[in-house]
């Protein structure tokens, strides 16, 4: 199958790309930049989609970049690079002769309301109540196809918590100061933290890319989350055990709230428990699904 990827070069990209290459699929990056086997978001929106049976969404200007200070600058980055990205391959789509037979956008557990209790799956209702769940709205929706093309199109929104891999993502960040026994729990601790291993993130966007005989005119939902259930202090604590280093110094959230801004801190301070049951549901095997498995993996014991 021929699939196009926005924002396929990044940390999610590289795997889904290395995964669907290895599966013997074509691939072609939406770039900001034009390069080998890339087009640029200009050449979708001038030319169209160029012929392919999977487009996929994983542009965005990094939540967790320690250089950018939270100001509105950037919370307009932010909400831009996702929702008009989003929005140039959801119109492509629509407006192709021979559209694809799957689109996947990959969102964000911020949806659903930090909560030490409520259990939320993808059949939870939820309604923005913060930014990060206000830009899940506004992104989910750029999205979606108007009702004939969803009758052609399958339409998959893959919701990942924090992606755990060691060339990205919040390990990348969080190796050193671990390695340097400088680790600690994030706030209460008591937090959840919902995660997954960039594998099987890799993989249930693989598998949402599949043909499926019925579609429907709404977006099958799939939380891309490891089943098991984790606090930050379940986290922490393996994450220390894995590397054999202490982990004895906790953040207090309020440096967080200083350092990262109170609206983007709540992704280390609050979590939700989010479930995978559709995931589950929907024949999904996790290769990792649970930390001590993980955490081997990227850290490479
Ligand atoms: P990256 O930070 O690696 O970025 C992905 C790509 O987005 C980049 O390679 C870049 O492609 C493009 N991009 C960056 N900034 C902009 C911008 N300002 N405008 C347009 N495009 C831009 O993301 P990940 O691979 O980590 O994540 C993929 C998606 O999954 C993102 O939307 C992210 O929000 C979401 N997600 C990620 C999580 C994680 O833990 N990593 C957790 C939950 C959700 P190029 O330079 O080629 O244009």
């Amino acid at each position: 199958m021929r699939v196009v990827i926005g924002g396929g070069s990044g940390f999610v990209g590289r795997e889904l790309t290395r995964l669907l290459k290895s599966k013997g699929h074509e691939i072609t990056l939406i770039s900001r930049q034009p390069g080998p086997g890339k087009i640029t978001w200009a050449d979708v929106e001038s030319g169209g989609l160029p012929p392919c049976e999977g487009a996929v969404n994983l542009a965005g200007e990094s939540i967790m970049n320690p250089l950018r200070w939270w100001n509105e600058s950037y919370k307009k980055d932010l909400v831009s690079s996702r929702v008009n990205t989003t929005r140039i391959l959801a119109q492509a789509i629509a407006a192709s002769s021979t559209p694809p037979h799957s689109w996947v956008l990959v969102t964000g557990v911020a949806c659903y309301k930090p909560s030490l209790q409520t259990q939320y799956t993808e059949e939870s209702e939820w309604t923005p109540f913060d930014f990060l769940s206000r830009l899940v709205k506004e992104w989910e929706a750029a999205g979606q196809l108007p009702e004939n093309s969803a009758k052609k199109t399958r339409q998959v929104i893959i919701r990942p918590g924090a992606v755990l891999g060691r060339d990205g993502g919040a390990m990348k960040q969080m190796l050193i100061p671990f390695w340097l026994g400088l680790g600690g729990t994030l706030g209460s601790g008591r937090q959840p933290f919902p995660w997954i291993h960039l594998s099987d993130l890799a993989g249930i966007i693989a598998h949402a890319l599949e043909p499926k005989e019925e579609l429907s005119t709404e977006p099958d939902v799939l939380n891309g989350v490891a089943p098991a259930l984790n606090t930050n202090f379940e986290f922490t604590k393996e994450l220390g055990r894995t590397l054999k280093r202490p982990t004895i110094f906790p953040v207090p959230g309020f440096f967080l709230d200083v350092f990262l801004g109170s609206e983007r801190a709540v992704i280390l301070t609050q979590g939700q428990k989010v479930v995978p049951k559709k995931t589950l549901e929907s024949g999904f095997k996790f290769q990792y699904p649970d930390l001590t498995s993980a955490l081997k993996e990227i850290v490479g014991y």
